[in-house]
């Protein structure tokens, strides 16, 4: 560069020894001669490893710092969401018990037939019931969110948990003309028994609902250290686009208004947290217009 204008320059250098990497600077200012030649370079060489690590750190708690802010906007829409949907839920069933109330309270408007009476006083009641599914699973979802549930784990032997939660759901089943199987082997687990039956009948009971004809089979087995149940039914399955979705609250594969009542949409959610709180995991398999598999795991009880 000699002979050339030159400004001032700096530039960074890597040093390596044998165990460490050091970060250099060299500022270069040329000096010139009485002719303007540069005669030589004043030069000052810092180390700046440790300025270098903090820009690095800086950088670093940035990236987080971003991350962190897009979780909680997130979250936020999330929960609004959330709000949005569960007012609506409550509003619809509550529309319908205080739509039909006033027919009570003033008799003149009553209809005549015993049948039409009974039909609104069905409605109510149903809705009622709907309600008090409905909250009784909100206050699950937000004890699991608020990171409340608590679990009271024992030593619980699958087979009976199995049988027992599948008799009290068989007559439902048997309404229907739809069996259930139980295939299981002798394993116990190490859950809280309320909660398992909960899990259980959970997907007991949307197995029941959503198959016309044919059966159920649950299925208990061991894989390395877990116990492994499958509750495979061979109803109307699940669209493929929709298996993911299914486990957030509020999501139904079928969400037309004729449909809706069956179901709080909050059972998978619900159920999915369950397993996860026990360490397990859950997972469905599906074939449109087939049926369903879901499979959820627990550690075996050593
Ligand atoms: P709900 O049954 O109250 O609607 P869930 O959270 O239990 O809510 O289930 C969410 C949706 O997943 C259901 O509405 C249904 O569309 C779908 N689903 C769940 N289990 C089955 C199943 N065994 N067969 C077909 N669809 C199912």
């Amino acid at each position: 560069l000699r002979g050339e204008e030159i400004g001032p320059y700096e530039l960074e250098f890597i040093a390596r020894g044998d165990d460490k990497i050091r970060t250099g600077l060299v500022i270069a200012t040329p000096i010139t001669d009485s002719d303007g030649q540069i005669d030589h370079d004043l030069i000052m060489v810092s180390d700046i490893t440790e300025r270098k690590l903090q820009e690095e750190r800086l950088k670093d708690m940035i990236v987080e710092l971003k991350e962190a802010k897009e979780d909680a906007e997130r979250a936020n829409k999330l929960k609004s969401e959330f709000l949005n949907m569960m007012s609506h839920e409550l509003r619809t069933p509550l529309t319908v018990i205080l739509g039909n109330a006033p027919l009570l309270t003033d008799p003149g408007d009553l209809p005549d037939s015993p049948e039409e009476i009974a039909e609104i006083a069905q409605d109510i009641e149903k809705d009622g019931q709907h309600l008090l599914v409905l909250i009784n699973d909100l206050l699950d979802i937000s004890k699991i969110e608020a990171g409340k549930m608590e679990l009271n784990k024992d030593s619980v032997f699958v087979k009976d948990i199995a049988s027992n939660t599948i008799e009290s759901v068989r007559l439902l089943a048997e309404q229907k003309g739809i069996g259930i199987e139980l295939i299981c082997e002798p394993l116990q687990v190490k859950a809280d028994i309320v909660r398992l039956k909960q899990i259980l009948l959970n997907l007991l009971s949307n197995a029941i609902k959503f198959t016309t004809q044919g059966k159920i089979l649950v299925k208990v087995f061991k894989e390395v250290e877990k116990a492994v149940f499958q509750i495979q039914d061979t109803g109307c399955g699940i669209e493929s686009k929709m298996l993911a979705a299914i486990f957030e609250p509020f999501k139904q594969a079928d969400s037309s208004s004729t449909r809706k009542a069956e179901g709080t949409g909050l059972g998978l959610a619900i159920t999915k947290k369950l397993v996860e709180l026990h360490k397990g995991q859950i997972h469905v398999k599906s074939k449109p217009g087939k049926g369903s598999t879901f499979t959820f795991s627990l550690p075996l009880d050593k």
